[in-house]
């Protein structure tokens, strides 16, 4: 049974949708992440389970029970934010303790929870320390072990690591995935950052304008996003627009405007005539000089490089066939293909795949115009 469950959930603020009819449901233990852009809503979906903000429309569950009308302090969630806010003046210890003082525990039992805490994120010794006195990446620990000393129910996370640098953040999130399977918590991770959204959790929402527009796996949301906009916010894609001129178990062939013909796999709900766009990674495309067969091929000429360090992404002009990313891993030093070479563009029917345009939504204004 899920843990967690958001059932039609709408969050307005006059004309904006923060949440727009969200149902969501996640398991008891998963370590489920939201991603989007900013001000798509991530945050708002957090207060609305943690309570900070009352649903316009639709119910929040926790264990099966209904939450929605319920306070903050009775819902039993712990959090984290992008800013830590612990308090400055506060030693580690308090900082730790403030949450279980609240709750009239006695001395002994609290002492014994915060050492069990500081244990967890190798954080004993730093008992007396202020936050000013800790590195980023140790504050944000503290920060962690605060929301966790009441051993809530739930733990959200708004950008946790967003202040940190990403060879800090990449360790933090490593660390974080290891304490949040020893503790066993239900984990809801906000990020806009769809890398640490692919690596840390069992299952990844992508948020839009306040839509869920997908949710799946890690690798389902990377390998078949199902409209131009996954495709694009997680990972980087190739576009190409045309019609449907043959379908069958085999995949799919559409014929662009320029007559290009390009195959891609199957999936239900197509029909030959129908306008479509095909999408392929620039990872998936392989660039040669030479003549080679395969599902797709174009032929165009390098026009940008751009050198990566353990990778080379190329633009090349295809002519009518228009533009394609490519991203070649740099086996050997040099051999590279420099702008103006004429190159042939290939890639597999099985890495490419329709998606669908971007659900339907609300026009919305900008933001800030309110
Ligand atoms: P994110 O966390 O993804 O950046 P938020 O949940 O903070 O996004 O915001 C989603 C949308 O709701 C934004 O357009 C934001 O401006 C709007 N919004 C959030 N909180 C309020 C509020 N208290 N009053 C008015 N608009 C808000
Ligand atoms: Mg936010």
């Amino acid at each position: 049974m899920s843990y967690v469950r958001l059932d039609k959930v709408t969050k307005r603020y006059r004309e904006i949708y923060a949440a727009r009819n969200i149902s969501l449901a996640i398991e008891k233990g998963e370590f489920f992440c939201l991603v989007g852009p900013s001000g798509s809503g991530k945050t708002t979906m957090l207060r609305l389970i943690a309570g900070f903000v009352r649903p316009t429309a639709g119910r929040v569950y926790i264990d099966g029970r209904r939450i929605d009308d319920q306070p903050p302090y009775k819902r039993d969630v712990g959090i984290v934010f992008q800013n830590y806010a612990l308090f400055p003046h506060m030693s580690v210890r308090d900082n730790v303790a403030f949450g279980l003082r609240v709750r009239n525990l006695d001395r002994v039992a609290i002492d014994q929870r915060i050492e069990e805490m500081l244990d967890l994120v190798q954080l004993r010794g730093f008992e007396d320390r202020r936050p000013d006195e800790l590195s980023g990446g140790q504050q944000q620990r503290v920060a962690l072990v605060r929301a966790l000393v009441t051993r809530p129910r739930v733990l959200l996370l708004d950008e946790p690591l967003g202040a940190l640098d990403k060879k800090l953040r990449t360790q933090m999130q490593v660390e974080l995935k290891q304490i949040q399977r020893e503790v066993g918590i239900t984990t809801i991770f906000v990020t806009h950052d769809q890398e640490e959204a692919l690596s840390l959790s069992d299952r990844v929402g992508v948020i839009d304008k306040g839509v869920l527009v997908q949710l799946g796996s890690p690798t389902e949301v990377y390998e078949r996003p199902t409209n131009h906009f996954v495709a694009n916010f997680i990972g980087q894609s190739n576009f190409f627009k045309g019609e449907i001129t043959d379908l069958g178990d085999e995949g799919v062939v559409v014929t662009t405007p320029s007559g290009a013909v390009l195959r891609g796999s199957a999936r239900s709900g197509l029909s030959l005539g129908q306008q479509v766009t095909l999408a392929v990674r620039p990872e998936k495309v392989r660039l040669t000089t030479g003549d080679v067969e395969a599902h797709n091929r174009l032929e165009g000429t390098v026009v940008h490089v751009t050198y990566l360090g353990n990778s080379t992404s190329y633009v090349i002009d295809s002519g009518d066939g228009g533009t394609v990313v490519a991203l070649q891993q740099n086996l050997l030093a040099g051999g590279a293909y420099p702008a103006g070479t004429e190159v042939v563009v290939t890639w597999s029917k099985e890495s490419c795949f329709v998606v669908a345009a971007n659900p339907a939504r609300v026009p919305q204004p900008r933001q800030g115009s309110e």
